[in-house]
């Protein structure tokens, strides 16, 4: 099926008599007729559900959804997209170990990897996303676990090169994660130029509406964790608080990750989406494809707007023809890339306050990827706990203004902004 077919009648098949609409089952815990079912269950002996802490049927279909759109073969839904990308490094890198990371991704993610990681044991390097393949190899060690980048990186609007990352990671024996919220699975699929794990903030574009937090770790089952049973041990070697459970041998390579990840970290982190959350999702994953387009055509028209305009000192969007990423934008994602705009501002912070406090439509909100056209200043909000220094090698300088484009209709979005843009 196309991802217009797999939005709308993904992850659920319906049996007759059955809820049409994927159903919320809003129930903590599930019902047995002998006590012998439910340890099968435990076991991870059978199929099904006991408690929604380790699964839930609404919170599993919408799931399935979302692999279906990446082409994935296993998902699991997290409580936001900062619970996703902390299971799913976590899921593979403990004490002792060490990771790779560009180094212009989100701030809570930056702060996972340096700070939260660092104090479980797990030592970050941070590389330029558009450093040399010779660089990019320098920063492996031999206790390297996984690469990670973001396919549109928030803020910076960087560009993931993929295929170099993922032959950068495969090439030590390592998976390459990739947060594809910006771009959603419907302008790029990652997997398809060498990603093995996708994470998602399913806060933005996926709910689209600013209405449910969320996040979702999908697995491509790509990855070969047996040809290296020593750094995947975890995977490959009994897990002895499951009574022994080899995920590799009893889950597959397609499913032995995700199956890690909930038996064992969303039981004890606990990090759960709300079946209702999960609902609320769901019917934002219906309408992504229509949602997806008219951001990126209205994102388009403002970035050309702002060109235009003389208060602006620079503008980017990997969508404008000139853009740095353009041709790598046109190779991984030629339907669009995302609906959010940076730009810098004449006169740096003090005209970007003027600026925004003169905005009548765009509001000043940390979220984006929603429906409402939305605007921050990350330097002086998000990104404050950084130094100057920090801030440029996170591609977040200070006049950086991010505006993420809506769906009201782009002539209200341009008007708006012009009339902000003369009063500074
Ligand atoms: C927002 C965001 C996150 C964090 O997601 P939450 O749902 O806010 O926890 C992670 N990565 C990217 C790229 C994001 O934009």
């Amino acid at each position: 099926m196309k991802k217009e077919t797999i939005c709308i009648q993904g992850g659920y098949v319906p049996g007759n008599g059955d809820p049409r609409q994927i159903p919320i089952i809003q129930s903590t815990t599930f019902k047995y007729d002998s006590a012998d079912e439910m340890a099968k269950l435990f076991d991870l002996e059978a199929d099904g559900y006991f408690y929604s802490r380790c699964g839930n049927p609404t919170c599993d279909m919408v799931a399935k959804k979302i692999a279906e759109l990446e082409g994935g073969t296993a998902a699991l839904l997290t409580g936001s997209g900062m619970a996703a990308n902390l299971l799913a490094f976590f899921n593979i890198a403990g004490a002792g170990d060490h990771v790779v990371s560009s180094s212009t991704i989100y701030g809570g993610t930056y702060n996972i990897l340096s700070t939260t990681m660092k104090r479980m044991g797990v030592e970050c390097t941070f590389v330029d996303p558009d450093c040399s393949e010779e660089e990019l190899n320098a920063a492996f060690k031999e206790n390297t676990k996984f690469v990670f980048g973001e396919t549109i990186a928030n803020p910076a609007l960087t560009v993931l090169d993929i295929e170099k990352f993922a032959k950068a990671a495969h090439s030590h024996g390592v998976p390459l994660i990739v947060d594809n919220t910006f771009a959603t699975p419907i302008n790029c699929n990652p997997f398809k130029f060498g990603a093995d794990i996708i994470t998602h903030s399913t806060t933005k574009y996926m709910d689209g509406h600013g209405a449910a937090l969320g996040g979702c770790i999908v697995d491509s089952g790509n990855f070969d964790w047996t040809k290296y049973p020593e750094k995947f041990k975890d995977l490959c070697t009994p897990d002895e608080s499951y009574h022994g459970v080899i995920y590799t041998e009893k889950f597959g390579l397609g499913g032995a990750y995700i199956a890690k990840a909930n038996a064992q970290l969303m039981r004890d982190l606990g990090t759960v989406q709300s079946p209702f959350n999960a609902y609320i999702l769901n019917l934002g994953l219906e309408s992504l494809p229509v949602r997806v387009a008219r951001h990126c055509e209205n994102a388009l028209a403002v970035a050309k707007a702002l060109e235009e305009n003389p208060n602006v000192t620079w503008v980017n969007y990997a969508g404008l023809p000139g853009n740095k990423y353009y041709d790598r934008a046109q190779k991984y994602m030629p339907n669009g890339t995302c609906g959010v705009v940076s730009f810098g501002i004449k006169g740096g912070k003090p005209a970007a306050e003027k600026f925004m406090a003169a905005l009548k439509v765009a509001s000043i909100e940390t979220h984006v990827a929603d429906a409402r056209t939305c605007c921050l200043h990350p330097a002086s909000t998000t990104h404050r706990q950084m130094t100057d220094e920090q801030l440029i090698e996170a591609g977040v300088p200070g006049d950086l203004i991010r505006y993420s484009t809506g769906l009201e209709n782009a002539e209200d979005l341009i008007n708006d902004l012009n009339q902000a843009l003369a009063s500074i």
